[in-house]
């Protein structure tokens, strides 16, 4: 494990903290390579649960030193809060680095992405309405100049940045959605004191990665929401505003893409979604209501509640191929624990045609009807179950035929929230 990535292969959530916190064992750095606060990982250890926003999974292994690179978009004050409610329960964040370029989530992307949102109606995005997506935007319009991390060292470069993006910002707020300007001072004010707290964690992201790499350190790259949320590779608009794809893990963190050794897919062992966007597995009926009471498919950042459906075969081998993926964590198997039969989607029919990788143009996915297959459950829990050969030959069963449909091999296995419920084959 010189150099792993750990990626959502479906639509995020998929238990990607609780894999990254048990490879973060193992590693000298944990790197979250894009992404803001609208990502919530859970980790559990020792029945405590840790819900972690900003801050890489690696936090709660003291000899890990966690960066959030380049690619993130970070929010100060809930940074702040979120080291705050680390030390606050024991765990040190004296490890935690965050890269200079990463751009930093002000005040007026949050106002101007809920304005954007109520004026968008039931046509909207669905976003968190945590100012990512508006960050990102002014990432790529470049000028005028917005604020990346390591401007929250200096107040009065600060100040002039805040100037130079009112002019702009106060144009959209009152004229477009007719709301009084907010004044260079509020903003100020409230991104200051939190700055001050927390830019003493700025470094050269780019040189603490090209460092740990001529170290042969171990690494693991950390992705946030899923494959098929990429702006490029998902089920545009409907997707997130970066790249969570495992090529994402290259994009501001210091690493080329032969840096990589290995790519661990993440995929729950059925689907969830939040937020708007076709979802071909989806089941709006009782099945779907007891994948999300057993699965607890309610967002950690927004506590919405996920649509579920079953796993998508389809899915799961596009993703490992966008993401070339080395292996598989397949999480949350005793989630189907009750199930005396399960349904699996091997392909997609459009128009009397089979298909076995996804449509990329989001419409024509929308019109694909799921082909199932039905695979016989386990009905026992598997949470006490610490070894591959403790499950029950229909829960082997389930996993080798994800794999089959992958075309990847499985390295992971996940019965449960704690650390100990994780079976790492061969
Ligand atoms: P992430 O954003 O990909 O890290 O996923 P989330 O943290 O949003 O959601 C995954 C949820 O499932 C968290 O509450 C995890 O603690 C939990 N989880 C992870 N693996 C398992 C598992 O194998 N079984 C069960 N029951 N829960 C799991």
């Amino acid at each position: 494990m010189a150099c792993t990535v750990v990626v959502g292969g479906q639509w995020g959530d998929e238990g990607k903290g609780k894999i990254t916190d048990i490879l973060a064992e193992q590693a000298d750095l944990v790197v979250r390579y894009q992404g803001g606060s609208n990502a919530g990982h859970t980790v559990v250890v020792g029945g405590e649960e840790f819900k972690l926003h900003l801050i890489p999974s690696g936090i709660l292994h003291p000899d890990c030193t966690c960066l959030m690179a380049g690619g993130t978009v970070i929010d100060p004050l809930v940074l702040r809060d979120e080291i705050e409610g680390l030390k606050a329960r024991g765990v040190s964040c004296d490890n935690l680095r965050v890269s200079y370029t990463a751009h930093v989530v002000m005040p007026y992307h949050k106002r101007i992405e809920e304005l954007a949102e109520q004026a968008r109606g039931r046509g909207g995005i669905g976003t968190t309405l945590r100012g990512i997506g508006p960050a990102y935007t002014d990432k790529a319009a470049r000028m005028p100049r917005p604020v990346r991390f390591r401007d929250l060292t200096d107040a009065h470069r600060l100040r002039e940045l805040i100037t130079g993006q009112l002019e702009h910002k106060n144009i959209i707020i009152e004229h477009q959605y007719g709301q009084p300007p907010l004044t260079v001072d509020e903003v100020f004010q409230q991104v200051w004191p939190a700055a001050q707290e927390v830019s003493s964690y700025a470094t050269d992201g780019h040189r603490l990665v090209q460092d740990s790499l001529r170290a042969r350190k171990r690494i693991v790259f950390e992705g946030a929401q899923g494959t098929f949320l990429d702006l490029d590779c998902g089920t545009y608009p409907f997707v997130t505003s970066s790249h969570p794809v495992a090529g994402g893990a290259c994009l501001g963190t210091g690493i080329g893409p032969t840096a990589i050794d290995e790519v661990i897919m993440v995929t729950k062992a059925y689907t969830t979604r939040v937020g708007a966007g076709v979802l071909p597995t989806e089941d709006e009926g009782d099945a779907g209501q007891l994948l999300r009471d057993h699965g607890h498919e309610y967002g950690t950042t927004t506590g919405r509640p996920r649509r579920c459906g079953w796993l998508d075969g389809v899915v799961a081998r596009t993703a490992a191929m966008l993401n070339g993926a080395t292996s598989i964590a397949v999480t949350k198997l005793d989630v189907l624990d009750s199930l005396a039969t399960i349904p699996v989607c091997v392909g997609y029919e459009i128009d009397g045609v089979m298909l076995d990788i996804v449509p990329s143009w989001p419409e024509d996915l929308e019109k694909v009807k799921p082909v199932y297959e039905e695979l016989a459950g386990w009905q026992q829990p598997l949470g006490d179950m610490r070894k591959w050969d403790q499950l029950p030959s229909q829960a082997q069963a389930y996993v080798e035929r994800i794999a089959e449909l992958a075309g990847v091999p499985v390295s992971i296995v996940s019965v449960g929230q704690g650390r100990e419920q994780t079976m790492l084959l061969g």
